[in-house]
């Protein structure tokens, strides 16, 4: 997909996604799943490009881009979420505003349909960043958010992997006995030059009622800074959590005056792995650039930047 825009020869924009990192093995995937989570990619890119093609906000153009993300049944976020122990789906997201440093975020929420709609309305319309479970859904109710009940939130694979991880006691990363991280993000520059960041996940499966991971939490898993860059990360978040890992980038360009693709490689080949840490992210600088560093066998990713051919893949 080549898209040649009349705002070419214009300002850089672009936008990037993920559905997740992990343990992506083309020896284990059917050329039909590969199209399934391929399409999901290529649909979530093509709905946030023309929203900043057209001259909308990057925070607009990440939302909805997350949003197609969380309606695929494949990724682990919204319709597709994993299990936790009690057999729900408590659900985390949050999204950043790189031009005024505004945030929202919601985490153990259940039954609501895109969890990044509702991490938006906390960032606009509360006085609050950060709302959780019952008091995160009363106001989610308050502003009229799409809600669905636990059938929708069903998918076969997912109680799969739910029961065999009860069975063996254990706590799964998304995938049976291969750790994949399903979560998905988006990260966009927009023609005004402002970026944004967002991340959406069901976290982990058979994890504890309550857990909370990165995903949510501004500067582990989503972070956005016009000074510096937007980004998105996707892996073990109790890891991520510690290392600050989306914060810590952009800490990097900002104290250390490290390029973003320096301070990326830094944090995702280095830092991370140091700490045992599997998982990747995607960020955007204010020149456009795209970094999409991971430290695992794959990661379902894409971008789109104008004037330029559209990159989808999955593996190394
Ligand atoms: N980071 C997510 C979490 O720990 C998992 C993932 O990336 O899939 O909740």
């Amino acid at each position: 997909m080549v898209i040649f825009t009349d705002s070419y020869n214009m300002k850089k924009f672009g936008i990037a996604v993920h559905g997740g990192a992990g343990t992506i093995l083309q020896d284990k995937m059917t050329h039909e799943k590969e199209e399934v989570f391929k399409q999901g990619i290529k649909d979530a890119l093509a709905t946030g490009y023309v929203i900043i093609d057209k001259g909308g906000s990057a925070i607009d153009a990440v939302e909805a881009a997350v949003r197609v993300l969380e309606d695929y049944p494949c990724f682990n976020a919204g319709r597709g979420a994993v299990f936790n122990h009690e057999g729900k789906h408590e659900l985390d997201a949050s999204i950043m505003d790189g031009k005024l440093l505004h945030a929202g975020a919601v985490s153990c929420v259940k039954n609501i349909k895109n969890p990044i709609i509702l991490a938006k309305e906390v960032m606009q319309h509360s006085e609050h960043v950060f709302l959780c479970a019952s008091g995160a859904e009363v106001f989610a109710r308050s502003r009229g958010i799409a809600f669905e009940t636990d059938a929708y939130f069903f998918t076969a694979e997912r109680y799969e992997q739910w029961q065999y991880s009860r069975a063996h006691d254990l706590m799964q990363l998304d995938h049976g006995s291969e750790k994949k991280f399903g979560t998905v993000g988006a990260v966009a520059l927009d023609l005004q030059g402002n970026l944004a960041a967002g991340t959406s996940t069901g976290g982990i499966t058979n994890k504890r009622y309550g857990r909370v991971g990165d995903s949510p939490l501004i500067g582990s898993g989503t972070y956005a800074n016009n000074n510096t860059c937007a980004v998105s990360c996707t892996g073990h978040g109790e890891y991520f959590i510690r290392a600050v890992v989306a914060y810590d980038v952009s800490a990097l360009m900002e104290y250390k005056d490290m390029l973003l693709k320096e301070a990326a490689d830094l944090v995702v080949n280095h830092k991370l792995v140091e700490l045992g840490a599997e998982g990747g992210l995607i960020a955007i600088d204010s020149f456009g650039n795209i970094e999409m560093p991971f430290n695992s066998a794959g990661m379902y990713r894409g971008y789109c930047k104008n004037g330029e051919e559209a990159m989808v893949a999955i593996y190394r």
